[in-house]
């Protein structure tokens, strides 16, 4: 089941931004427990009345230059009427409705999805009443708001999430094939290496077996094991318009993580780990995705004694804090250690779902908590009794103490660490929860 995704249109400077972080915000205060997260502005996951979805703010990809914006709004509007579940049409008060916003109105009135008329910056009640011109608009759901001080934002919010259906919370994970994604920038080499492993003939069990409007889903066999592979280079190709389109491959790279178990991240050596690719690298850990990055084009790179290690120190480096994370260097043109990439995604697969059993997980770990405990608080001493694996999806582990509250990053990060020390987490993002014993 893929995820819901929410898009924020409308032109520059009418709160879009404002409105995003605020929902992150929401969401930030509820859960932030994976390790390796970094905030970005342009697209994450918020959480509203135990519903989770994807936002996206598209502003952030819109070129402020006057002559283009207009033309790059109107596209990034359409991606997003094909893309997303359900739109948020931001217009500015202060200004009342301009040419632009009439134009997108015109598009957005075609959509077969639900818009949500966003009017912002409705700071006040003079404001209140100006706001009305914008039922010309002709939109059914209107809310007025104000993105700064979070007035109405949550009334948006209610409704938005009255409208994810309760079982795309779940997803079809665990249908028992090991879904993996490739994804990475434009030209790091996405369609070669599926084109390289499609080469095998031999190893696919069915030609292009699900073709989803959204991503490409190939089922192979390889190692005495079935696995699908979830591509989002092909589709870029067949639609060429986007091709150009940063939002694009963003807004498919979403999509296929939500259908992953495991996010094969390809870089491009000769270029790197950039923002996007850190952005991506986060989202897949905030939502408990495995991960492998394969930097691919190695042939390319002139190589010295330690040129890997240097390589693969700085990498790490770069997606701190969380480093446990599988990184093969190799070259798809060459074929070099493509089919490895695959297999050390399995492998991830695998770690994900590990189940640590009760007695051997105390055992350890409470002889780790021994070895350093945590520090204590205000004279009291912090006891941890218990230590349990929760029965969800990704690996979660809930520690039972006198001063749950009480126990700070530091502590935790030590926890997580000695978990992975003592148990094969490799590529898999941990959640560690602290519970009142
Ligand atoms: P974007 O370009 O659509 O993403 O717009 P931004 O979120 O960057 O906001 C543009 C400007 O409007 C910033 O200076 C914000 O502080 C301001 N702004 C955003 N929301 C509100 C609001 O609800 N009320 C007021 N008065 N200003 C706002
Ligand atoms: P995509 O946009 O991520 O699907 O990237 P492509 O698979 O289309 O590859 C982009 C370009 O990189 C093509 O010209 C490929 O031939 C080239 N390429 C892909 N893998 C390698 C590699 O391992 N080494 C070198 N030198 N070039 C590669």
């Amino acid at each position: 089941m893929p995820g819901f995704t929410v898009a924020i249109v409308g032109r520059p400077n009418v709160g879009k931004s404002t409105l995003f972080n605020r929902l992150l915000e929401q969401r930030k205060a509820i859960v932030d427990d994976v390790s390796g997260v970094t905030r970005d502005r342009q697209y994450g996951i918020a959480d509203w009345n135990g519903k989770t979805f994807n936002v996206i703010d598209t502003g952030g990809f819109v070129s402020r230059s006057e002559d283009v914006f207009e033309r790059e709004i109107r596209k990034q509007v359409k991606i997003a009427m094909e893309e997303a579940n359900v739109l948020i049409f931001m217009c500015d008060v202060t200004t009342g409705i301009t040419d632009l916003d009439a134009d997108v109105a015109d598009l957005l009135r075609r959509s077969s999805k639900p818009v949500y008329l966003a009017v912002n910056k409705v700071d006040n009640h003079e404001r209140q009443l100006e706001a009305t011109e914008f039922y010309s608009l002709g939109f059914e759901n209107i809310h007025f708001l104000s993105s700064m001080t979070g007035s109405g934002t949550g009334e948006l919010l209610d409704d938005i999430a009255a409208l994810i259906p309760e079982e795309e919370q779940a997803t079809n994970e665990n249908d028992g094939i090991p879904k993996i994604a490739i994804i990475g920038q434009p030209n790091v080499g996405k369609s070669s290496l599926l084109n390289a492993l499609i080469g095998e003939e031999r190893n696919i069990v069915s030609d292009i077996a699900g073709t989803t409007r959204d991503t490409i889903h190939t089922r192979y066999r390889l190692f005495q094991k079935d696995f699908m592979l979830i591509d989002t280079a092909g589709i870029r190709r067949k639609a060429k318009v986007h091709e150009d389109l940063e939002f694009y491959s963003v807004i498919r790279a979403i999509k296929a993580l939500d259908e992953a178990d495991v996010c094969l991240l390809i870089l491009d050596a000769e270029k790197g780990i950039a923002g996007q690719d850190l952005s991506i690298f986060s989202l897949a850990a905030r939502k408990g995705k495995g991960l492998v990055i394969f930097v691919n084009k190695w042939d390319l790179v002139d190589k010295q004694t330690n040129t890997a290690r240097d390589y693969e120190k700085a990498l790490r480096e770069r997606i701190a804090p969380f480093t446990d994370v599988p990184i093969i260097f190799g070259s798809v043109i060459e074929k070099q250690r493509i089919f490895k990439a695959v297999e050390t995604a399995l492998e991830v697969y695998d770690n994900r779902q590990r189940k640590v059993q009760t007695s051997v997980l105390n055992d350890i770990m409470l002889k780790a908590i021994e070895a350093h405990r945590p520090p204590v608080v205000r004279g009291t001493a912090i006891k941890i009794k218990y230590v349990t694996q929760l029965p969800t999806h990704t690996p979660a582990f809930a520690f039972f103490a006198n001063l749950p509250d009480d126990i700070k990053t530091p502590y935790k990060n030590y926890l997580e660490n000695k978990l992975r020390e003592n148990f094969n987490f490799q590529g898999v993002p941990i959640r560690i929860f602290f519970r009142k014993k």
